[in-house]
């Protein structure tokens, strides 16, 4: 039977380009949660339903079908068959996904699905799952916990680059005020769980953070 490896923490911290390495090297699945936070904002932006209105967000949070696809080469996000990787990375979709995941019900609805991928994972060798809470949440038996930080200038530098040379400062800014949100909020996903290794990826290179978490997934 497959194994589960948890890996949570900061925006920007380099958490997917990990977490897809890791599984592509060990043969795992591979779950990005906050791609369906992003799908879920996408679909209520699409609507016209204010992201603010929290009632309306929980009563319509059940209605929009979201599809993970799991393959680390090439993860995949759709809503009602429609393919929107490319939309869920917007400025605007970024600035609405913080409200919208603090409401219960979508967390409770996404939750549901999380577990659904990670049962079809552990069905093979096992899937890497990087969020939030999914050491704490989602999957709390997860044998290989993570979680990884980042200094947030750094963080932001990198995120710019992947932006392909967006401004830093105001990148900076933006996933500032993104994790005070996620680390603040009443049902705050944003904490480390107990059992969790934590690796401040700084000053290290993708390759070498990759190789410290393979060695701990094999340990
Ligand atoms: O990981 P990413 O930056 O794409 O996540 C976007 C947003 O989705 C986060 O800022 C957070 O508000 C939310 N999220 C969450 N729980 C998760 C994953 C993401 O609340 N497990």
């Amino acid at each position: 039977t497959g194994i589960v490896v948890a890996v949570d923490g900061t925006s920007g911290s380099g958490k997917s380009s990990t977490c897809r390495a890791v599984a592509s090297r060990l043969g795992l699945r591979y779950l990005d949660t906050g791609a369906m936070y992003r799908a879920m904002t996408w679909w209520i932006l699409e609507q016209g339903i204010d992201v603010h209105e929290a009632s309306t967000v929980a009563a319509r949070s059940g209605e929009p079908q979201i599809v993970s696809g799991t393959d680390p080469s090439g993860p995949t996000i759709h809503v009602d068959g429609r393919d929107v990787g490319v939309e869920i990375r917007s400025d605007r979709v970024t600035g609405a996904v913080s409200p919208v995941s603090t409401v219960p019900e979508v967390r409770a609805r996404l939750v549901d699905l999380q577990r659904a991928e990670i049962a079809a994972g552990l069905q093979g060798a096992g899937i890497v799952v990087e969020g939030r809470d999914i050491g704490s949440v989602v999957a709390p038996e997860a044998p290989v916990k993570l979680y990884l930080t980042a200094d947030p200038a750094a963080r932001a530098a990198r995120r710019a680059a992947e932006e392909g040379g967006s401004d830093v400062a105001a990148t900076e800014q933006s996933l500032r005020s993104r994790d005070a949100i996620d680390s603040g909020r009443a049902v705050s996903p944003l904490t480390m769980a107990e059992g969790a290794v934590h690796l401040d990826t700084t000053s290290y290179t993708l390759e070498e953070v990759v190789d410290q978490v393979v060695a701990l997934v094999e340990a």
